[in-house]
């Protein structure tokens, strides 16, 4: 099923400030060199992020002329949703512009229970991980926090979360989107404190996670200013195939990285949390067992959960999906080895919203694009839309 809305045509770049991202701390600052009390972030976050009111006029705890300067200097500004497809699984994929043009997906997946939402961080990203749809579609640039916390925003208003009558709501979000959210630190850390905060959407830092394919320092910082629970994207058991899969691998290797994870978790103030390990099992790539049993070895002084994702394959791609004898020796392996293990299920599939196949739309500025269609000229058409 697929819903279309109207495009704002050549949506500019906003000229005043965008209270839509901003924590508590920044509003609060905000407020105080307006002359204004610190609580009034309080204020202004309940009304963007727990009522859905974008209209500063619509402020009444505000007094008439504290609005008048507000709509003089700022305004509240998610971005456009343009399309919305929902799955017959009901998985719902929102395709959302964003100043410039370019657009991002974010993907909503209800489950007993809980509903997760997959938020993007970029437009495109830079990493060029070989099995990722994302990766072909090259670089545009880093979300605003407006940009980022918006995707929530529009998902909870789409649920209803506004009317007080979601048909289910967001429990948790995943910062697994288009893009690697530590190459976007500041933002992201400002999307995941209004996450977080009480007076924003008020989520649990066990059900706030932000998934990297393993940005050492920017691991290391994240672990000084949030408790948020952490993937790494790791898909490999050894250096030299993760050069292939993740050449970010070249840069910051897996030994590191396993050691940049276990100090994330030692200043956690909860002893009990883990680290998620997330491996695309890729036929004959990385699905062995010689790799599950290097797998299990590599990981086995990290407090960790295991979850194997089946690759989901897009046009162009070289890749097959797993086998499902392939993929629960896999499992089985590591669960010998006293790991816990999930498999994802797929979800989506339909509205090309399962993992790795988020595309959006962008201005690529690397031209990886360009060269990944020549690359590709003589098969399949790739699922790049330009
Ligand atoms: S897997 Fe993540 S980090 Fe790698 S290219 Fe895709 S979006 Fe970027």
């Amino acid at each position: 099923m697929s819903f279309s809305f109207e495009v704002r045509e050549n949506r500019k770049p906003a000229k005043k400030i965008n209270l839509m991202g901003m924590p508590t701390e920044k509003v609060e600052n905000f407020f105080a060199e307006l002359g204004e009390k610190r609580f009034r972030a309080t204020q202004i976050l309940q009304w963007i992020h727990q009522k859905g009111v974008l209209d500063i006029e619509s402020m009444t705890n505000f007094s008439k002329p504290l609005r008048r300067k507000l709509i003089s200097m700022a305004e509240v500004r998610p971005p456009d949703i343009i399309n919305c497809e929902e799955s017959t699984d009901g998985t719902r994929k929102w395709l959302i512009q964003l100043n410039g043009g370019s657009c991002v997906e974010a993907v909503f997946i209800p489950e007993r229970g809980r509903g997760t939402l997959c938020v993007s961080s970029q437009i495109g990203c830079a990493l060029d991980c070989s099995f990722c749809a994302t990766g072909k579609q090259g670089f545009n640039r880093d979300l605003s926090a407006s940009e980022i916390i918006g995707q929530v925003w529009l998902a909870s208003k789409s649920l209803g979360k506004f009317d007080q009558k979601p048909s289910q709501g967001i429990t948790n979000v995943v910062m697994m989107g288009m893009g690697e959210p530590l190459m976007n630190f500041d933002n992201v850390v400002d999307a995941l404190n209004i996450m977080l905060d009480d007076h924003g959407y008020g989520l649990s830092k066990r059900r706030v996670t932000l998934s990297t394919a393993g940005v050492i320092p920017a691991i290391d910082k994240l672990g000084d200013v949030s408790d948020v629970s952490l993937a790494i994207s790791l898909h490999a058991p050894n250096d030299e195939l993760r050069n292939e899969l993740v050449p970010l691998n070249r840069k910051y290797s897996l030994g590191g990285l396993v050691s940049s994870a276990k100090r994330y978790l030692n200043k956690m103030p909860d002893n009990r949390r883990k680290i998620t390990i997330e491996y695309t099992l890729i036929d004959n790539i990385n699905d062995r067992s010689h790799h599950a049993h290097e797998l299990a070895d590599l990981l086995k002084e990290l407090p960790c959960k295991i979850n194997l994702i089946p690759f989901n394959p897009f046009y162009g791609t070289q890749y097959k999906r797993v086998t499902n004898f392939a993929m629960y020796r896999f499992r089985d392996i590591l669960q010998q080895h006293g790991y816990t293990v999930t498999i994802r299920t797929t979800r989506g599939d339909d509205i090309a919203a399962a993992c790795g196949q988020l595309a959006g739309q962008v201005n690529d500025k690397t031209r990886r694009q360009e060269r990944y269609k020549q690359k590709f000229s003589d098969e399949q058409p790739v699922r790049i839309i330009l």
